[in-house]
């Protein structure tokens, strides 16, 4: 037992938690005529984990002998379901294929080790048997940077950073702190908050993902607009290489030539395995709220996003939905009892008889932090901006509901592969003078795909995380597949993935704001950073890693 914790293997989080439609009565009419999907029809689970053919591990005698004398027996492991754990992330595609039990390539071996020293060890032992390495946080990556290539004949060893879950230290006058890299979202925070402080970094898949997975990916957080993204919130770090480590010192800012730190940035554990970080920290502030505002329109709600962004507020969370993710978010809503049940249609009525087409109607989240006359001052001054887009102020119920829920709703996934529906997301950043159009493009993209495909399918949109120049805006996509095939559901999956990530191509935008390259985003890297960009970044990754022994699948 290696006292490390690993979500499901065939889906999102832990056993003994699963989405549920039944305390949701408009959901199920909602699906109905959003994808055609009976939500009370008999699903199909995934298979009994003993129903899979894992290919046996192919590990040899030489290598296992130094890896046990590096970590000790237990934390070197051959174990079936272990290896299929650590062999792919929870991407659409990953789950299609793992309840498939297609499994063309698994981890020969994960191991668990307990230091910087262990990890040297294992990096310089894999690579000495020209090996391939993958480092493993919480496996929650999205876009492919897991798995290892199919036809892969080096034995494959995933590299299992679970047990260096530890803050080592805070530096309080510098509102630092040295955080060991295998820490997941929850170790992290307890820690950090039994000492009054906080990194405020809250990706949607926050209780199952490290802080490395964070740095390695790039990743952002729903109150990135205060706290940054990750890529602003690790300021120092450890990073084991092929007989090497580099060191880079928490500094504040520097201009010591191209940046090795935004190297390690997105290197996907193509550059080596990071072992802890020095990230900024803040005081757990004494007030936190999010409130709910309605637009009328989302051209409306974006502009006010906008404008919230250049004004002197500075909210923790900046969030619109567009109608459709409106429409999906009031589907989901429990039943009220009392006078809550009665204000949502008054309020409705009120709206209808302004002259707003509720159909058109967006859901926007703002968080502020803070002592109460520091909220007190920014709420002002957000709310003279929603006023003046015409949208109106909900409170901070829905607000509250949203936000201790936000955690749960990627179970949701799960349950739509069970009863035969493919759901994912892809999501971008561009420019403000570039979104509307970006947008309409993309959401015409989806539904031009779904047409060529012949099914009826589902895409929304939600703008999070604003910057001084643009935003990110994140798309959801859902529809049934017409086949039962699982090969022939991921074809059809790409041709709507496809189409979404061209559009962000071709209308400026980036090819992941927060998810990475992975293999998922890989073909449009190009596009992305130019010719002569990925030229530069296959040099730096051939410098440290001329073998391609260090996640040879994804980036590049
Ligand atoms: P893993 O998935 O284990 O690994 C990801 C990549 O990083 C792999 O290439 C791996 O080799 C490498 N890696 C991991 N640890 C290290 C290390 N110590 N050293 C070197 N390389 C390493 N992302 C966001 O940014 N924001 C979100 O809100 C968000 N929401 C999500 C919601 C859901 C439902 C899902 C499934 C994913 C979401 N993601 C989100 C994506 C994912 O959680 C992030 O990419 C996350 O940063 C991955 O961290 P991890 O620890 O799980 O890494």
């Amino acid at each position: 037992m290696t006292g490390v914790k690993h979500q499901k293997w065939w889906g999102w989080g832990v056993e003994g938690i699963a989405f549920t439609h039944e305390d949701k009565p408009k959901l199920a009419p909602f699906v109905m005529e959003k994808i055609g999907i009976d939500l009370n029809a008999p699903g199909t689970p995934p298979p009994a984990f003993e129903d899979l053919k894992v290919p046996a591990s192919q590990l040899d005698d030489d290598l296992a002998a130094k890896l046990r004398d590096a970590l000790g027996e237990q934390y070197v492991n051959t174990d079936d379901l272990d290896r299929v754990v650590h062999t792919y992330g929870k991407g659409l595609v990953d789950l299609v294929r793992v309840r498939a039990g297609d499994l063309p390539r698994v981890p020969d071996v994960v191991v668990y080790p307990g230091d910087e020293d262990q990890v040297r060890q294992v990096v310089d032992a894999v690579v000495a048997a020209d090996g391939v390495l993958i480092p493993f946080g919480g496996g929650s990556n999205i876009s492919g940077s897991l798995t290892p290539p199919p036809a892969e004949q080096r034995v494959v060893v995933s590299l299992d950073l679970g047990r260096l879950n530890r803050v080592l230290e805070i530096d309080e006058a510098a509102g630092l702190a040295r955080v060991q890299a295998g820490a997941l979202g929850p170790d992290l925070e307890d820690q950090l908050n039994a000492r009054g402080w906080t990194m405020g970094h809250q990706p949607d898949s926050f209780k199952h993902s490290t802080l490395g997975g964070w740095i390695a990916t790039r990743s952002s957080g729903m109150q990135s607009d205060k706290y940054g993204d990750i890529s602003d919130i690790a300021r120092g770090m450890r990073v084991v290489l092929p007989g090497k480590v580099i060191a880079l010192r928490p500094l504040p800012s520097t201009s010591s030539g191209p940046s090795v730190r935004e190297m390690i940035l997105g290197s996907e554990g193509r550059l080596g395995v990071i072992t802890e970080a020095w990230v900024n920290v803040h005081r757990v502030p004494e007030n936190r709220e999010i409130i709910a505002y309605l637009f009328p329109t989302w051209a409306a709600g974006i502009a006010a996003m906008h404008e919230i962004s250049e004004s002197d507020a500075s909210p923790t969370v900046t969030r619109v939905s567009d109608a459709n993710e409106t429409a999906f978010s009031l589907s989901m809503q429990k039943p009220s009892k009392g006078l809550a049940a009665k204000a949502g249609p008054i309020l409705f009525n009120v709206l209808e008889r302004r002259g707003w087409d509720l159909s058109a109607a967006c859901l926007s989240y703002i968080g502020y932090e803070g002592a109460e006359s520091h909220l007190k001052h920014q709420k002002a001054i957000v709310g003279k901006i929603v006023k003046k887009h015409g949208g109106i102020k909900l409170g901070n119920g829905p607000g509250a509901l949203y936000d201790q829920k936000k955690f749960d709703t990627p179970y949701i996934r799960d349950f739509l592969l069970d009863i035969g529906a493919l759901g994912d997301v892809s999501e971008t950043a561009a420019p403000w003078s570039k979104l509307m159009n970006l947008y309409a493009n993309t959401i015409r993209a989806a539904t031009d795909a779904f047409d060529e495909l012949g099914v009826k399918g589902f895409a929304m949109c939600h703008l999070s995380h604003s910057y001084h120049s643009g935003a990110c805006l994140y798309f959801t996509f859902a529809f049934p597949p017409s086949t039962d095939v699982p090969a022939e559901q991921i074809e059809q999956y790409w041709v709507v993935k496809k189409a979404i990530q061209q559009s962000f191509i071709d209308n400026e935008a980036t090819i992941s704001h927060h998810h990475g390259v992975g293999t998922d985003h890989a073909h449009w890297l190009e596009d992305d950073i130019s010719p002569a960009g990925t030229d530069v970044m296959a040099g730096l990754l051939e410098s440290v890693d001329p073998g391609r022994n260090l996640n040879p699948g994804t980036l590049l």
